[in-house]
C-alpha cells in the first residue's frame, strides 16, 4: 500500500466550510463535508494553492521547528535562492548569509551554488539525442507530482537530475565530513524553504530513497529572528560564505533556470493553473520549437511560495538587486558538473493514477459507466455548493460511496418537490376515498 506524506494540512477548528479552496485546487483534492474541508491524500500535490486562498488560515504547511536544529552538534543552513528576495536592498546576500550564522548555524551553503551545478548538468543532458523533447524542468516538486498524477505520458520528459536543494545538502555534508572531520550523524542540514512541496520532497522523496536534508524550516518562521540579527551586521560586509554567481541566484524567479541554461528555445510558465494549460499543450503535441519547459507552481516562481514573507512582485526587484551585485563578482564559472550521470535520480518516478475507481478492471469500467450516467443527470453548474469542486467530482464521489445525489442542492430540490407531489396525491386519494 502506498504511504503518503503531505506538508499541507488542515486545521479543522479554523475551517468554516466556506468552500473557497475547492475551486482552486488543481487536482480536485478537496471536499467540504459536514461543514469542514478534507484533503484527499492520493490527489494532493502540496502546491499550497489552498493555503494562499483560505480566508480563515485553516490550511497550513507543516515544517520543522527551530528547536530541531539544536539537536545537531554541527548545524548547516542551506537557504533557497528566494531567501534573497525577502529583504530590501540594504540587506545584501553577504548580510543574509552572515545573519544565518548569527541565528545559530555553524555553516551556510547557498542552494544557488548547487543550482549552477544542476544547470551545467542539464546543459550536458540536453545534448543527448535520446532525450524526449520538450524537456521539462524538475525544479518544482509540485510540478513533478502533478505530472505523476495528471500527465503520466510526460514522465519521460522530466529532467531526472537531483534538485539543487538535495545536491546542496549532499555537498554540505560531504564537505563538513572531509574538511572538518565531523561525524555524519552529528551534522544537521536544514533547508530554508519557500514552499510546502519542498517539505514533502524531503520527507517523502521521489527521486531517491532518502533525502540528504535533515530538516526544513519555513522562511516565514525564521524571518523575524534573522532580521533582528542582521540589523547589527554592517551593511557593507563581504561574507566568505557567498559562493554562487548571478545565474544560481536567478533560479528563485520564473525564467531564472532557463536564463541560466542559455537555451533560447525555452518556455517559462508559472502559476499552477497556467502550468496545467502548458502541459495540456505538450500532451496534445501543439507546442512547436520548444526544447525546454521551466514550469513552476507558484506565481513568479519560488518567490511566490506560500512560506515566503514578501509579495512576489515586491520580492522580484529585491532579487534583481542581488543579481546585479552578483554579476559584479561572478563565481558561476567555478560551479560546474563533472558528469551529469553522477547526479541522476536513483529511483523511478511512477504514474500515480487518481481516478482509479476499482482495482478490478471490470468493476472499474462498470463504475465509470455509473459515473457518466450520474454526471449526465447533474445540473452541470459546477457551483460547489455540494462541497465537491464540480458536478463530475460529485458523481465520482457518489460512485465511490462517499457522497449521495441529494448532496446536490438542485437534486435535493427535485427530490423534495417530487416528495411533496407524492404527499399531495396521497392526501387527495385519501380524501376521495373518505367522501
Ligand atoms: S477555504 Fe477551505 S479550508 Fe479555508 S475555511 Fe473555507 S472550506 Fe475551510
Ligand atoms: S496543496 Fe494543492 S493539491 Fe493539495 S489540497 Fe491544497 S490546493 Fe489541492
Amino acid at each position: 500500500m502506498t504511504k503518503y506524506f503531505h506538508s499541507v494540512t488542515l486545521e479543522k477548528d479554523k475551517c468554516r466550510g466556506c468552500t473557497n479552496c475547492i475551486k482552486h485546487c488543481p487536482t480536485e483534492a478537496i471536499r467540504v463535508r459536514n461543514g469542514k474541508a478534507t484533503i484527499i491524500k492520493e490527489r494532493c500535490i502540496d502546491c499550497g494553492e489552498c493555503i494562499k486562498v483560505c480566508p480563515y488560515h485553516a490550511k497550513k504547511a507543516v515544517t520543522d521547528s527551530f528547536e530541531l536544529v539544536q539537536e545537531y552538534p554541527y548545524k548547516i543552513a542551506i537557504p533557497a535562492p528566494s531567501q534573497y528576495g525577502q529583504f530590501g536592498r540594504d540587506y545584501s546576500r553577504d548580510r543574509i548569509l552572515q545573519g544565518l550564522l548569527e541565528i545559530g548555524f555553524d555553516w551556510v551553503l547557498e542552494v544557488s551554488k548547487a543550482a549552477e551545478i544542476v544547470t551545467d548538468a542539464t546543459k550536458q543532458m540536453l545534448k543527448s539525442p535520446e532525450l524526449k523533447k520538450p524537456v521539462i524542468s524538475s525544479a518544482c516538486p509540485a510540478v513533478v507530482r502533478l505530472v505523476q498524477v495528471r500527465f503520466p505520458t510526460l514522465i519521460p520528459n522530466l529532467v531526472k537530475i537531483e534538485s539543487p536543494m538535495e545536491l546542496a545538502a549532499r555537498i554540505a555534508k560531504n564537505t563538513a565530513i572531509r574538511d572538518k572531520g565531523i561525524a555524519k550523524e552529528d551534522i544537521g542540514v536544514f533547508f530554508i524553504s519557500p514552499c510546502a512541496a519542498k517539505v514533502t520532497s524531503v520527507k517523502a522523496p521521489y527521486e531517491k530513497k532518502e533525502s540528504s536534508v535533515n530538516g526544513v524550516l519555513s522562511m516565514k518562521d525564521i524571518h523575524i529572528r534573522l532580521l533582528e540579527k542582521m540589523k547589527n551586521i554592517p551593511a557593507d560586509i563581504e561574507s566568505p560564505l557567498v559562493c554562487s554567481g548571478y545565474s544560481g541566484v536567478g533560479w528563485a524567479r520564473s525564467g531564472g533556470e532557463s536564463y541560466a541554461l542559455g537555451n533560447e528555445q525555452y518556455l517559462a510558465v508559472h502559476g499552477i493553473h497556467n502550468v496545467i494549460k502548458v502541459l495540456e499543450e505538450i500532451v496534445a503535441d501543439r507546442l512547436e520549437g520548444v526544447e525546454f519547459v521551466e514550469a513552476l507552481s507558484c506565481t513568479e516562481g519560488c518567490l511566490g511560495g506560500p512560506l515566503t514573507v514578501v509579495n512576489p512582485f515586491v520580492a522580484r526587484p529585491n532579487l534583481k538587486w542581488e543579481i546585479k551585485r552578483a554579476k559584479e563578482t561572478d563565481f558561476s564559472r567555478e560551479n560546474s558538473a563533472k558528469d551529469y550521470q553522477d547526479l541522476l535520480w536513483t529511483e523511478d518516478v511512477e504514474y500515480k493514477p487518481i481516478l482509479k475507481l476499482d482495482n478490478d478492471m471490470l468493476k472499474a469500467m462498470k463504475k465509470m459507466q455509473q459515473l457518466e450516467a450520474i454526471n449526465e443527470e447533474m445540473p452541470g453548474l459546477d457551483c460547489g455548493a455540494c462541497g465537491a469542486p464540480s458536478c463530475r467530482a460529485l458523481a465520482e464521489d457518489i460512485v465511490r460511496g462517499l457522497a449521495c445525489e441529494t448532496d446536490c442542492v438542485f437534486k435535493l430540490r427535485e427530490k423534495v418537490s417530487s416528495l411533496a407531489d407524492q404527499i399531495k396525491a396521497l392526501v387527495q386519494n385519501t380524501k376521495r376515498r373518505n367522501e
